[in-house]
């Protein structure tokens, strides 16, 4: 069998065609604030439908702040307020008329820390947004639903004989793909994911890549990762967002992976991906 680098390569080849059918995600010239504190000026980045998207750069420059703004979490701070557009397939998911549960159903979200409810069983985590959304279903629908969000979240086979054990008995890298098929069960078409491996171990870790792999074959991805390594292997374009001192965050540098790691324009990406600050 081929090594796990060599079939992640593999994966990313066999998946460059596609994207048809799936959502693009656009933010354009946003700026952000808590409070005084401006945190993000225009930042504008296009991210394509089914590609994989890696935020970079170093901490506090604002891309969880960018992250949580691409659905609508930012509005939840009091303090926060908020510039500019964001554009799923082209419609604003700011829009007035448009309710907040319907954008947060399209765009879902994995933490850094895995979440599930740990008290619930597995079936029930994956099956928790249904209610969240009022989704309605019946019970074969929901058994297909759970083998299928499991599957994709490349958990069942070491779940299908425990489905009604707790969620919270998981090993930490369980959890973090029960997260993941949960997310998965509100068929959202953009999956925002904040180091969602930073708590994993490596082999956890290269799980999730693979998983994610293969997601972006039916919804666009955008990870915000310190792993430069995990960067270059999953991604398909790559922001780097920096802060200067006391300045808010902007993007430097953006476009294909492959450039922004193999001919970067600008000296301070070429020194952020060489691990030189
Ligand atoms: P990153 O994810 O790149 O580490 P964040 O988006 O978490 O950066 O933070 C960007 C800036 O916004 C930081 O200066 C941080 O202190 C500030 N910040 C983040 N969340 C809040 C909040 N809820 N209230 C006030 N300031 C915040
Ligand atoms: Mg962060």
């Amino acid at each position: 069998p081929a090594s796990v680098p060599a079939q992640i390569e593999g994966m990313r080849r066999l998946r460059q065609r596609s994207g048809e059918g799936l959502a693009s995600l656009q933010a354009r010239g946003i700026t952000a604030w808590f409070g005084q504190h401006k945190v993000l000026e225009q930042v504008s980045l296009t991210m394509p439908a089914g590609s994989i998207t890696a935020l970079i750069g170093p901490s506090g420059c604002g891309k969880s702040t960018f992250l949580r703004i691409l659905n609508r979490m930012h509005e939840l701070v009091p303090s926060a307020a908020l510039a500019g557009e964001v554009l799923l397939d082209g419609e604003d998911i700011y829009d007035p008329a448009k309710r907040l549960i319907d954008a947060r159903r399209e765009i879902g979200m994995v933490f850094q820390k895995p979440n599930p409810f740990p008290a619930m069983s597995i079936r029930e985590n994956v099956l928790a947004g249904l209610k969240l959304t009022g989704t309605r279903a019946t019970k074969a629908t929901k058994d297909d639903l759970v083998e299928s969000c499991l599957r994709r979240g490349g958990l069942w086979n070491e779940v299908k004989d425990r489905l009604d054990a707790p969620g919270g008995g998981l090993s930490g890298g369980q959890q973090q793909r029960l997260c993941i098929a949960r997310s998965l069960a509100i068929k959202p078409r953009v999956l925002l994911m904040d180091e969602p491996c930073s708590a994993l171990d490596p082999t956890s870790t290269r799980v999730i890549e693979e998983t994610m792999l293969e997601l972006a074959e039916e919804v666009t991805i955008v990870i915000v990762t310190h792993n430069m390594q995990q960067a270059a292997r999953v991604s398909d374009k790559c922001a780097f967002f920096l802060a200067a001192q006391g300045t808010p965050g902007v993007i430097v540098e953006h476009g294909d992976t492959q450039a922004m790691f193999g001919n970067p324009q600008d000296p301070r990406t070429e020194d952020y991906v060489n691990g030189r600050f």
